[in-house]
Parts: structure tokens; sequence; C-alpha cells
């Protein structure tokens, strides 16, 4: 299928063109045509799937050449989502006139209400930023004509489901509501019955799936030797290579210890600015970083199409977790791997990881002296985290293991 079948209007289309983009991805493809006809969805994608511009091309699309003003709005859960997901946009927009803006914490509340006075028909918006501006009336809701939720299990791990409730509660009655998340835990579920209570819901790939082009290495390491494990992981690799921690003071120390080493390394988390950050992702998107270390919510929003390597240089938390954080290699249909460090703590969440991964190419790391990461010589059994399954993984099933 090509874009032109879409029914997407001219504009829109060349905005495709520039993008580079040949032919609509899985999801672009199931749901563009529906949003078109005025549907409510709730899209279920993998991450790299193409959702951006599954949603943001219709929204634009039927924006194209209406009255100006605030009728388009995605809400995100972080800053540097909004602002990725808002770059994609004016991309696709160029030729429509339309204007994209963002509001995210971190910035003046100033710079961004000149940006909306210079012209908003789409605002990309993190929910307290959001309800900051609504609260000062540099905006209204009172025009939304379409509204999108992204990443929704992500705002629901960030506790932003009270201040999510409260803005749908401002919107029109009259508006298209659509809903994108990797998986659907319980409490979206009750905001989908709430708010989208007819929408058809579009699964790509089954739930909480992984992008399938990713290679998966677990690789057993003692927690004291994981320093050095990693910077001989890194010595070796070529490409770019995306380092998670789980928290933000490990991630900034680890990110100054590679640097001490010669790397060329630099870290991003929720303590640093959003000016600093943004430079952060610049340096590394154009390469001049090569090694980034980050957290998990710094990481989210990460969209560098040539990531080689993702590591767990700290086990992720959850399945979701795992999930979106491999999400940042192989994305648009490349290849990618991911190697996750594993110490003796962390085997139930390793288990519950590998058990949602089985049937995908999974690879224990080898524990041969030379070879591997550097695990010691002789854990390859014992001590090696099994390949049991435990139950499912189900959302934070794990996460007591801590
Ligand atoms: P997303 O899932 O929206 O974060 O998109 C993942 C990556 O795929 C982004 O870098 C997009 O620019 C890219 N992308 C989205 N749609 C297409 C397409 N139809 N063809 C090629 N690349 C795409």
């Amino acid at each position: 299928m090509s874009f032109d079948s879409l029914g997407l209007n001219k504009s829109i289309l060349q905005g495709v063109r520039d993008a580079g983009y040949e032919k609509p991805t899985d999801i672009q493809e199931h749901t563009i045509p529906k949003i078109l006809n005025g549907q409510e969805l709730i899209g279920l994608g993998q991450t790299g799937s193409g959702k951006t511009a599954a949603f943001g091309l219709p929204m634009l699309h039927k924006l194209t050449g209406g009255e100006p003003g605030l009728r388009g709005l995605i809400i995100v859960p972080t800053r540097e989502l909004c602002v990725q997901v808002a770059e994609n946009l004016r991309g696709y927009a160029k030729h429509a006139g339309l204007h994209v803006c963002t509001a995210f914490g971190g910035i003046d509340l100033s710079i961004q209400e000149s940006a909306f006075k210079r012209g908003l028909d789409v605002l990309v918006a993190c929910p307290g930023r959001l309800i900051d501006h609504l609260e000062r009336r540099n905006i209204t809701l009172e025009k939304i004509e379409m509204v999108v939720l992204d990443e929704a299990d992500r705002m629901l791990d960030m506790g932003f489901m009270p201040q999510i409730r409260r803005v749908f509660l401002r919107m029109p009655d009259e508006r298209q509501n659509l809903l994108f998340s990797a998986t659907l835990p319980k409490e979206v579920e009750s905001l989908v019955e709430d708010f989208l209570p007819g929408a058809e819901r579009v699964q790509i790939g089954s739930r909480s799936q992984s992008v399938s082009t990713i290679t998966h290495r677990f690789a057993a390491v003692d927690a004291l030797d994981k320093p050095n494990s990693l910077e001989r992981l890194l010595m070796r690799e070529s490409g770019k290579v995306l380092v998670f921690c789980n928290k933000k003071i490990g991630c900034e120390k680890l990110g100054n210890m590679l640097k001490r080493s010669g790397l060329s390394a630099d870290s991003i988390h929720g303590d640093k600015s959003a000016e600093a950050r943004h430079m952060c992702l610049g340096a590394f998107s154009r390469g001049k970083t090569r090694f980034l270390i980050a957290t998990d919510v710094a990481g989210r929003g990460i969209d560098v199409d040539d990531v080689a390597l993702v590591v767990n240089y700290d086990f992720p938390l959850s399945l979701e977790d795992y999930i979106h954080r491999s999400g940042r290699t192989g994305r648009a249909g490349k290849e990618g791997r991911a190697v996750s460090f594993v110490v003796p703590s962390e085997k139930r969440l390793y288990e519950a990881v590998k058990a949602h991964l089985s049937g995908k190419e999974v690879k224990d790391q080898p524990s041969a002296p030379g070879r591997g990461y550097g695990m010691p010589k002789g854990r390859a059994g014992g001590n090696r985290p099994g390949g049991g399954r435990s139950g499912g993984g189900g959302r934070r099933a794990t996460a007591d293991a801590r």
C-alpha cells in the first residue's frame, strides 16, 4: 500500500515525502483510514512502529484549511517525547500552514505563551505544564476537535491519570479521541471506559510485544564488576549505544566514569535542565556523543533511528520498561541488539522478561573466558540466571524482587 491511497490531502503527502517515508508502516496502514473516517481508536502498537505519524497525519489532514486556533491536542508523558512528536509533526505539517507548539516543564511559561500567540493549531503537551497554561488562561481547549493520549501506560506509571481526567473534562463533547499505549493496564482500561467507550482496538503484533528485529542477550555479572564489564563492552562497539540505569545518581556517575576513561559518553536524566537534555540528545543524534547513559524517563523520548545497541546496565524494574528500553534500538525496521546485565538478585525479573521473549531470538551470553562480556569463569551453570518461565511477567509483576 502507498501513502497516496490512504486519503490524505496533498500538502500532508508532501510533508510525508519530505520525511523520506516510502510506504506506510503496519500501524499507519491500519489506523490512518479509520481515523480519517472519524473512528475513535485505541492503538496498541510496538515501540518504534511509526505511531506518531499514525495519529499525526490524519490529525493534520483534518485540521488543514480550517479556522486557525487550538484544535488538535496530543498529550505525552515526557519532555523528550514532547519535543520529538512536535518535531515530527512540524515536518509533516510544513506545507499545510499549520502551527505546532509544545508545552513541557523546565522552561519559562512565557516562552511557550509567546509561541502560542504566533500561531497554535496543534499542541503537544505534558500534563502538568498543560494544566499550568490552562489555569493561566494562556490557552483554552474549547475548540479541540481531536485529542491523542500517547503512551498512556507511561502516563499511568508517572502518576498523571488525575491530570489527564481533568484535561478531558475541559474539552468539548464533540471531539475524536485516540489513545496509544504499548500495554493496556487496568487503570488505562478504566479511562477508556469513561472517555472512549466506543473506541475500536487496533492491535499491531501481540500485546506488550517488543520489536521483532531486536536480538536480546543476557549476561550474568557480579554487581561490583558491572562498570568494567560495561567499559569492555563499549570499547568493542563501533555504533551508537544507549545505556540504561535505574537511578539518576547512578546514571550521572556512570557517565562521568566513562568520560574519565576517555569514552565519548554523556548522561541524560531528570535532574538535568530541559536545555541540557536537549543538547545532550542532539549530540547523540548527530553522533558527536556515541554512548548515552539514560534513566527510563529520559530514555523514553530518545528517537534516534541508528542506535545499534541498548544496554541494560541495571536490569529494568518491569517488563514494560524492558520493552520500552529495548524499543530504542531496531527502529523503523532496522536490526537492533539489546544486552542486559543480570546480577543474582535480579533473576526473577530476568525470568519474567525471558518468558515474555520466548519464541523470539534470545541468547544467553557465552561464559567462557575471553568471550562474551566479561563474565567470570565457571558461572555458566548454577549462578547464571536460568531460562525458566516464571508466570508470564505481567505488569510490574516482579518489581518486588528489588
Ligand atoms: P515512532 O514509532 O512514531 O516513534 O516512529 C519510529 C521511527 O520510524 C521514527 O524515526 C519515524 O520517523 C520513522 N517512521 C515512521 N513512519 C515511517 C514510515 N512510514 N517509513 C519509514 N520510517 C518511518
